[in-house]
């Protein structure tokens, strides 16, 4: 059975074909207007209300939610169908709401300083579990309007791309979320980022590159080694070329490995040509990698080098540490509890 997001309208049209017309209207209406559950359609009959809760079961199962950063940041863990578990994190900020989705439960990318790379792969998510993600955050944001989205969850985006798109297209049509506050970012996949390019939305593109020369980067993001610097050089300025949105590159600061001032140089030479932006963000520590990341003054130092070799950057503010809903984090407490079991008895 499909789950509630995963349902079109037309299987909806035949799961109510017993029903007036209006009805499939109505429950729409009330999935993607009023992000109501079924039995919280209160212009349904109580025996449909009840009905559809069982044809259109909800895919997100609540496992733990948590909250930071004085309630701003909330992070939930979900079980999906055949027990898998996916982390959401909603983040309020004066002048937005931003939801980070995830597009896999884990991810086969192996970043080494990742938490979800460490953890391994499980499954893609489907459309419609990536849409209720964003669902439950924006009921959750309510009164205020959840306007951004980051694929910076778990998983590699591109890696699933037609689920991707497919949800991608239901938060723009159906949700009323502009393209433009979307944001697919990617470890380097060539071929979807070909793909982004020729898109119809345009939804913003970010690549978590953290380094700029192909032996510290396959060290640290090892699909490197299958699409290198110079092959995702020219996809990157194809893209610019085929949309004029501007790209931006995530980097890690990581102490001693990303953080010297010939990093900053080679990231220069890089992006400075293709007028990228830069989001720098301070390594945050996952039990699987042990080295820290940079400290404030070399983050200033990494910062202020940039700007005198031209390069846009601006250093992320991490929201949601201490309850593991940082870039990366996701998927720690699993990480830890199998460390924990495979370091002897619990
Ligand atoms: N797979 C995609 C999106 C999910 S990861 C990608 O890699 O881009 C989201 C972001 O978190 C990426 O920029 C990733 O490089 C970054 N990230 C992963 N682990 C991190 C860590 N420990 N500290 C800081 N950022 C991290
Ligand atoms: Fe996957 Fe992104 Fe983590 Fe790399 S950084 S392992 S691509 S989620």
């Amino acid at each position: 059975m499909a789950t509630r997001y995963d349902t079109s309208k037309q299987a909806l049209t035949e799961l109510l074909s017993g029903e007036p017309t209006f009805r499939v209207n109505q429950v729409w209406h009330g999935l993607y207007q009023d992000l109501a559950t079924p039995s919280e359609m209160t212009t349904l009959p109580k025996a449909l209300r009840e009905q559809l809760e069982k044809d259109l079961p909800s895919a997100l199962e609540v496992l733990t939610s948590k909250t930071a950063d004085d309630g701003e940041t909330t992070k939930w863990v979900f079980k999906l169908s055949g027990g898998a578990t996916v982390e959401t994190v909603l983040m309020e900020y004066n002048d937005r709401v931003t939801a980070c989705l995830s597009s896999q439960a884990g991810c086969a990318m192996g970043c080494t300083f990742c938490a979800t790379g460490q953890s391994g792969f499980t499954r893609n998510l489907t459309a419609g579990e990536i849409v209720e993600q964003f669902v439950l955050a924006a009921r959750t944001a309510l009164p205020r309007r959840l306007s951004n989205v980051v694929f910076m969850g778990m998983g590699e985006p591109l890696a699933n791309f037609d689920r991707l798109w497919s949800a991608i297209t239901t938060l723009h049509d159906d949700l009323g979320l502009s393209a433009r506050r979307i944001t697919v970012s990617t470890v380097g996949i060539i071929p979807g980022i070909n793909r982004l390019a020729e898109a119809s939305l345009p939804v913003n593109l970010a690549v978590s590159l953290h380094a700029a020369n192909d032996q510290t980067r396959t060290s640290l993001v090892p699909m490197n080694a299958r699409y290198p610097l110079a092959d995702l050089y020219i996809a990157c300025e194809r893209y610019l070329e085929a949309t004029g949105r501007r790209i931006s590159f995530e980097w890690a600061l990581i102490d001693g490995v990303n953080d010297t001032m010939t990093a900053a140089r080679e990231l220069a030479e890089f992006a400075r040509p293709l007028k990228a932006h830069v989001n720098l963000i301070p390594l945050n520590p996952t039990p699987g990698y042990l080295v820290r990341g940079s400290d404030k003054q070399a983050v200033r130092d990494f910062t202020q080098e940039l700007l005198e070799l031209g390069v846009n950057a601006t250093v992320r503010r991490t929201r949601g540490v201490e309850i593991d809903a940082a870039c990366g984090q996701l998927a720690a407490d699993t990480v830890r509890a199998t460390l924990r079991t495979s370091n002897g008895p619990v």
